[in-house]
């Protein structure tokens, strides 16, 4: 193990101090190849210091300065788009092309930041009252912290602070222990593109370093995304500290397919949800619900397409599907297969066991199909994270829409059908966030926001799109009277003020 992963604080690399580390894995072979430094609390505070320091000047510089370094940042990270993706892959395990996506996602937000000075404007009301004008502005909240997952260690993080940073606010990401890399990498890019010191800061860590900022007085609002019983730890935790929070949760995805959908494309788009990235997306497609008598043609689609998907290392061209993250998220996905049958699941496709030639230790889970699933199944009920997709068979339109409601969670959803009016009804009727017609992973563009409803979000506000200038920005309104020397003088009057 030659490299230590550091934190960046106040525009440079800073060692570690705390004598703690994590190991970095590569997941394709098993192998430790980093180690990356968990912050204690004083290195949290070294971070929030320097982003309190920087806060006046950056709080304060003109929205020209901002969005000219936001621009060049764009450009950097376009250029270095190849090189970002082979540090998501080589610690993340996800195939290039789609390591290449995370950053085409985070680019997009990077899009909307250059162009924050449209979300920025503000509201003016002239002769409210007799001479008397009303302006709303927003203003920046100070430092602000951002908690992120291991499924997207570039792009989550990208939702978050180009926003933030164009809103004015200075900025301290944890990213996650597992592939920490890509969050140094930004930071260098950062500074390249002109940000001042201590506008961006990164700390490394676990749990110690997050419980810090959650309660850290100097830190205004925090953004998460990550599991759900994280996300709600983090939500309570930062709510009684007094900040505001936006906690996005995990996810258990349904595909609804009704008996007029083109199976074809269904089939397609099934396959492609919930085994891309083997499974270790929020937005995975995990359960289809066939409805009526077209289950066993779709299963029979699914299994068709399913049973072709080349899996091996991410840095292979030839690979569609690559490892897990940690052996021992590989052994807990493989005991939903295995445990599948007994549940009273038919498994058609079992991957549990799964090692690919030349990579013995990496963290293989083939792709696996259960039918038939009980709605009692833990494959089911649970949010797998992995390549295992469940088909549920459902009588009819609202027995299938009844079941995605009573899910907890609410990310995304989708509907196969030809049916305009049935697929009408869907967006209406549905309880989750984020809705996809013929649409498998209806990921909102940068400018529509990016958040679910129930156990996949806690807080009020979404993820970019205009919630993220709301969210990282605080309201203020300015009422101005400006007399006409002709005025008479208004004497005092101790009555509510009234306008006229
Ligand atoms: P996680 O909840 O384990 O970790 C997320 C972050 O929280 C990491 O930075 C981690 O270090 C930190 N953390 C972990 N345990 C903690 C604790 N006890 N106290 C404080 N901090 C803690 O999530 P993960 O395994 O990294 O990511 C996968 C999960 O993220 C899945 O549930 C997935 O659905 C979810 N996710 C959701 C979205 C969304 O938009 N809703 C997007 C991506 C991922």
């Amino acid at each position: 193990m030659t490299k230590t992963v550091s934190h960046w604080i106040g525009g440079k690399p800073v060692e570690g101090t705390s004598g703690s580390y994590g190991p970095v894995t590569d997941p394709a072979t098993g192998e430790v190849t980093t180690r990356v430094s968990f912050a204690d609390a004083s290195e949290v505070d070294a971070a929030v210091a320097a982003a309190k320091a920087a806060y006046p000047d950056w709080g304060g510089s003109s929205l020209a300065q901002r969005t000219g370094i936001l621009f060049a940042f764009r450009a950097l990270v376009h250029a270095h788009r190849d090189e970002l993706a082979r540090l998501i892959t080589a610690e993340h395990g996800k195939v290039h092309a789609d390591a290449l996506g995370e950053v085409a996602r985070g680019l997009e937000i990077i899009d909307l930041a250059c162009g924050i000075p449209n979300q920025l404007k503000g509201e003016l009301s002239t002769q409210v009252s007799q001479r008397v004008d009303v302006a709303t502005i927003r203003q920046p909240l100070g430092v602000v912290a951002g908690i992120t997952p291991f499924n997207f260690p570039a792009m989550v993080p990208m939702w978050m602070f180009p926003i933030a940073i164009a809103c004015g606010n200075t900025f301290v990401l944890k990213p996650s222990e597992k592939d920490p890399s890509a969050s140094l990498r930004l930071a260098e890019l950062l500074a390249e593109a002109g940000l001042p010191d201590g506008v961006f800061n990164v700390v490394q860590g676990d749990k110690v370093a997050v419980d810090r900022l959650l309660e850290h007085p100097d830190v205004a609002a925090v953004s998460f995304v990550g599991s759900t019983p994280i996300a709600r730890h983090i939500h309570r935790t930062a709510s009684a500290h007094g900040k505001r929070v936006q906690a996005l949760g995990g996810a258990k995805n349904h595909m609804l397919v009704l008996p007029d959908a083109d199976l074809d494309a269904a089939a397609d788009a099934a396959v492609s949800a919930a085994y891309g990235s083997a499974g270790e997306r929020c937005m995975a497609v995990s359960a289809v619900v066939a409805v009526g008598a077209i289950g066993d043609e779709l299963v029979a689609r699914i299994r068709e397409r399913a049973e072709k998907i080349v899996i091996g290392p991410g840095s292979d061209p030839a690979s569609q599907m690559g490892p897990l993250i940690t052996a021992a998220h590989r052994d807990k996905v493989a005991s939903y297969v295995s445990g599948a049958a007994a549940q009273g699941c038919d498994v058609v496709l079992d991957g549990s066991g799964h090692t690919v030639e030349g990579y013995e230790n990496g963290h293989w889970v083939g792709v696996s199909l259960l039918d038939r699933v009980p709605v009692t199944a833990d494959a089911y009920r649970d949010e797998i994270f992995g390549p295992v997709l469940s088909v549920v068979r459902a009588d009819t339109y609202e027995e299938g829409l009844a079941l995605i409601n009573a899910s907890p969670y609410g990310n995304g959803v989708a509907i196969f059908t030809r049916d305009g009016g049935a697929a009408r009804r869907f967006q209406m009727e549905v309880e989750v966030g984020m809705v996809g017609v013929n649409v498998p992973i209806p990921v909102p563009v940068g400018y529509h926001s990016f958040g679910g409803w129930k156990d996949s979000l806690f807080g009020d506000h979404h993820v970019y799109g205009n919630d993220g200038a709301r969210f990282y920005t605080r309201g203020k309104a300015i009422t101005s009277r400006w007399p006409d020397p002709a005025d008479a003088p208004s004497g005092v009057d101790l009555g509510f003020p009234k306008n006229h």
